[in-house]
C-alpha cells in the first residue's frame, strides 16, 4: 500500500472543536450582551449521530453537534447550527422548560440577541442510513459514506485519527 492512499479520517480534532467553542462563545457573549446578564457557558462537543445537525441538553447544559455534517462545510456548519442549540439553551433558561422548543421564545433569542434568522431546519445532506457503512478501528466504530466505502474496495485505506489504526468494515447486527 502506498502513502498516498492511506487518509485519515473520521473523528474529531482539537482544532475542530476549538473553533466550535470559538463561535459558541461569540454567540454566548452576544446573548448575555443583549439580556444584561450571565449565562453558564454550555459544554459542545462532536457527540450527535444520525439525521440531527445538533442537539441542545438543557440538564446538562450542552450542545451536541452531528460530526459528519460538520466536515461538510465546517464554517456555514458552525454559524448555523451553534447558534440555533444555544438559543434553546438561553431560551429555555429565560423561560423555564414548559415552551415550545421552536416557539416565540426560542426566536426572539435568535433575532434579537443573536441576531440570526430562526430556522428550525438545516440544509446539510444526512445520508440515508443504509448508505452509511459500518466500520470499526481499534478504538471505535466509524460510519463512512458509500464512496469511502467504495474507495476501500479499491484499495484505499483510511485511517483513524485517534488511534492511526486502518479502518475495518463490520457486519450490520
Ligand atoms: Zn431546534
Ligand atoms: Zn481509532
Amino acid at each position: 500500500m502506498t502513502r498516498a492512499n492511506r487518509q485519515a479520517i473520521g473523528l474529531s480534532n482539537d482544532m475542530d472543536l476549538l473553533r466550535a467553542r470559538a463561535v459558541l462563545k461569540t454567540y454566548h457573549t452576544l446573548a448575555e450582551n443583549y439580556f444584561g446578564r450571565e449565562f453558564e457557558l454550555p459544554i459542545i462537543n462532536f457527540k450527535q449521530k444520525g439525521r440531527a445537525a445538533g442537539t441542545a441538553h438543557l440538564s446538562k447544559n450542552e450542545i451536541r453537534l452531528n460530526y459528519f455534517m460538520f466536515q461538510q462545510n465546517p464554517d456555514a456548519f458552525l454559524e448555523e447550527v451553534v447558534p440555533h442549540e444555544l438559543a434553546h439553551l438561553i431560551a429555555f433558561t429565560l423561560y423555564g422548560p414548559r415552551i415550545r422548543p421552536h416557539g416565540i421564545e426560542w426566536k426572539l433569542v435568535m433575532i434579537r440577541a443573536l441576531s440570526r434568522i430562526p430556522s428550525r431546519t438545516h440544509n446539510f445532506a444526512t445520508p440515508k442510513p443504509d448508505q452509511l457503512f459500518d466500520y470499526r478501528c481499534a478504538c471505535q466504530e466509524h460510519q463512512l459514506t458509500i464512496r469511502r466505502h467504495n474507495k476501500i474496495l479499491k484499495g484505499t485505506v483510511y485511517l483513524c485519527k485517534k488511534c492511526r489504526e486502518p479502518l475495518k468494515n463490520i457486519e450490520y447486527h
